[in-house]
């Protein structure tokens, strides 16, 4: 079998192993359908099988009650910093938002385009959003307050939510969905892109709760309504049939394999600590977020000489570790640490940061 590297990568991100091994194996005959799931109908039992199944499994990682729908959409994340405000804003009532950096940026950027009353209630632009702002107070009128679980860019995440006040939370949570135990109760919707925890690019995961559904407008368009989505199981349309097989088979590995998300979150927080560890020891290196603010998922760091970071990536990459590089509009360097990513190669990017130091320190 060709070498496999370390995968750093931010998204589409590595994928566990076992399940790119399942995804080879039973690709040509599906099940006994004698067809691969690229080309069975997405009205076949094999097919809804896959999804029943893939939903069920979401929600009970998430510990989702039934007032919640999981959904499968496309359009990525993005889509959602659209679909959000369209959907879920209130007459007479501000949609509030939290700007902790690009992607929260960019959602609050669609909902002005919006004409809507945007509020952003609190923001870490100050401080070029190294850090995740404390003691936001939620205003109870408003018709949501938005946030972004974590930074993938920036390298920070929430640890506290701010007490909402019945206010349902809404969150972008791309970057950390099924790393890390969360209460749902507070937040009426949230969503990832599935390619950094949950599979490939290409589906969007979206669960709701019950009573925002209530508020979906009917002069949106149809593609544009969550409604369409909950009403038909995500089968309005021909769904990403392929992406949400991969999504099936990530959530068996995280119940079957690891034991769930608490067990993830115990090897996230162990993978992590690693590396911030070793970074915080040697004067070599930086961690660019405020250390109450870190991402157990994206670490993000500086070398103190920056004109050794090209050097720094590059010979990482000629080692087996990739996908290091900051993103293009901050610079710096970046190690993902997602879900499929193993201990081994925290352990492998530390060795390697350590005998940087020695051949360049
Ligand atoms: N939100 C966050 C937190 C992200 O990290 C990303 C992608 N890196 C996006 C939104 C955009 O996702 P997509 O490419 O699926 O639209």
């Amino acid at each position: 079998m060709a070498q496999r590297i370390y995968n750093f990568n931010p998204g589409p991100a590595a994928l566990p192993l076992t399940v790119l091994e399942e995804i080879q194996n039973e690709l040509i005959d599906f099940r006994g359908s004698g067809m691969s799931i690229l080309e069975v109908s997405h009205r076949s039992k094999w097919f809804e099988e896959v999804l029943d199944d893939a939903i069920l499994r979401i929600k009970r990682l998430l510990k989702l009650d039934d007032r919640y729908h999981v959904l499968f959409l496309q359009g990525g994340a993005s889509m959602q910093f659209c679909m959000v405000p369209m959907n879920l804003a209130l007459p007479q009532k501000s949609v509030d938002y939290i700007d902790t950096g690009t992607w929260s940026t960019k959602a609050i950027k669609e909902a002005r385009i919006q004409g809507l009353d945007v509020r952003v209630v609190a923001s870490s632009e100050d401080r070029a959003f190294t850090y995740i702002p404390k003691g936001v107070e939620v205003d109870p009128d408003a018709a949501y307050l938005h946030l972004t679980s974590n930074n993938t860019i920036r390298g920070t995440q929430w640890r506290e939510l701010p007490a909402p006040g019945g206010v349902p939370l809404v969150s972008d949570m791309s970057s950390d969905i099924f790393s890390r135990v969360f209460d749902p109760t507070p937040f009426g919707c949230f969503y990832a892109g599935a390619q950094k925890n949950a599979g490939p690019a290409g589906v969007t995961l979206v669960v709701i709760r019950e009573d925002l559904l209530q508020r979906v407008p009917d002069n949106i368009p149809t593609m544009l309504k969550y409604t369409t989505y909950s009403s038909k199981k995500s089968m309005f349309n021909t769904p990403p049939c392929f992406a949400i097989y991969v999504v099936q088979l990530v959530t068996k590995w995280l119940e079957e394999t690891i034991g769930g998300v608490e067990k993830m979150e115990a090897v996230n927080r162990k993978k992590a600590e690693l590396l911030y560890g070793y970074i915080d020891s040697e004067r070599f290196y930086r961690g660019t977020a405020e250390a109450d603010s870190r991402s157990l998922m994206n670490v993000t760091f500086r070398l103190a000489n920056p004109d050794l970071e090209p050097k720094f990536i590059s010979e990482a990459t000629a080692a087996g570790l990739g996908g290091l590089k900051g993103h293009r509009s901050v610079g710096g360097c970046r190690a993902s640490l997602y879900n499929a990513l193993p201990i081994e190669a925290v352990d492998a990017l530390v060795s390697f940061m350590k005998d940087f130091v020695k051949k360049n320190g």
